[in-house]
C-alpha cells in the first residue's frame, strides 16, 4: 500500500446514550473503518475510507459504543490537567510525589535548571519561551532519572545476584520507551528501564527493577517467575496498580515532554 493521503477532516457530535460525544473525522485513503483514543489528546478519532458515508460511520460508532463511553468516561477521570504549556500551576509528578509547577525568570543562563521549594517545583529560565522550558525540564528529568534508576538498578543486583540466577551478568540501558516500563533481553543481557518510570515512587521503580532481574531466571510469566518476584518484592501487586492507576494517566497527558516517553 502506498502512502496513506487525509482528504478531508471534520470535528463532528454523535449521540450515544444521551450523551454528545465529539471526534475529528478523517477521511483518508485506507480499506477499514478505525477508531483511536488519544489520551494525551483527550481525543476521539475515527479514521474511515474516503467513499464512506456518514451514516455507515455513525452505525460503526452506535455498534462501538460501549468502549467509547468507557473511554470517555475514564478521560473524565484523569486527575491531571491536560495543558501543558510550562506556566504556573501545572502539576508534575517526580518519584511519586505531586508538585506544582513556578516560573523563575534568571537572567544568567548558568543560573538556569530545577530546584525544588515545598512543593513547588520551581524551573529557572532566561527566556519565557514554551519549549525552551520545556527543554529544561527534560534535561533535569533525564539527569534524575538516569543517576536515581542506576543507583537502583546496581543496588538491586548486588543485593540479590545470589537468589536470581545469571542476574549478575546483565547491564542497565535506560532509554525512551513508549509503551513498556522495562525490558530484558536475553541475548544481548540488558535490562531496559523507561525514563518515564522517574515519575513514579522508588517502591515501584524497584519493583520494575525486581520484575526485569527475575526474567533473568525465567524468561515467560510463569508460576515459577511470580515465586521468585512475590520472594523479592512481596507488594508487588499494589506495585503495579499504583503504576497502572496513577503514574500511567500522568503519563499519557505530558507525551509534550517528547524526549522522555
Ligand atoms: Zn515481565
Amino acid at each position: 500500500m502506498g502512502k496513506i493521503i487525509t482528504y478531508k477532516t471534520e470535528e463532528r457530535i454523535i449521540n450515544l446514550d444521551g450523551k454528545s460525544i465529539k471526534y475529528t473525522l478523517l477521511f483518508k485513503n485506507v480499506k477499514n473503518l478505525t477508531c483511536r483514543f488519544k489520551n494525551y489528546e483527550n481525543k476521539l478519532y475515527v479514521i474511515a475510507p474516503a467513499n464512506y458515508s456518514y451514516t455507515k460511520i455513525e452505525k460503526f460508532l452506535q455498534e462501538h459504543k460501549r468502549a467509547i463511553l468507557n473511554w470517555v468516561e475514564k478521560s473524565n477521570q484523569l486527575k491531571f490537567n491536560l495543558t501543558r504549556d510550562f506556566i504556573d500551576g501545572e502539576k508534575y509528578l517526580l518519584l511519586g510525589q505531586e508538585y506544582l509547577l513556578r516560573i523563575n525568570k534568571v537572567y544568567k543562563k548558568q543560573e538556569e535548571g530545577i530546584s525544588f521549594d515545598a512543593n513547588y517545583l520551581v524551573l529557572k529560565t532566561t527566556k519565557d519561551e514554551k519549549e525552551y522550558k520545556r527543554k529544561i525540564l527534560e534535561k533535569y528529568y533525564k539527569n534524575i532519572a538516569q543517576r536515581i534508576i542506576s543507583e537502583e538498578f546496581q543496588k538491586l543486583k548486588n543485593k540479590y545476584s545470589g537468589k536470581i540466577p545469571n542476574s549478575s551478568e546483565y547491564s542497565l540501558y535506560i532509554r525512551k520507551m513508549k509503551t513498556k516500563w522495562g525490558l530484558n533481553n536475553s541475548k544481548t543481557r540488558t535490562i531496559t528501564i523507561g525514563f518515564h518510570l522517574i515519575f513514579a515512587c522508588i517502591e515501584d521503580i524497584d519493583y520494575v527493577i525486581i520484575h526485569e532481574l527475575c526474567h533473568c531466571a525465567v524468561r515467560d510469566h510463569s508460576k515459577l517467575f511470580y515465586s521468585y518476584q512475590g520472594m523479592l518484592c512481596p507488594d508487588y501487586q499494589e506495585r503495579k496498580r499504583d503504576l497502572n492507576k496513577n503514574i500511567h494517566p500522568f503519563i499519557c497527558q505530558i507525551e509534550m515532554l517528547d524526549s522522555l516517553i
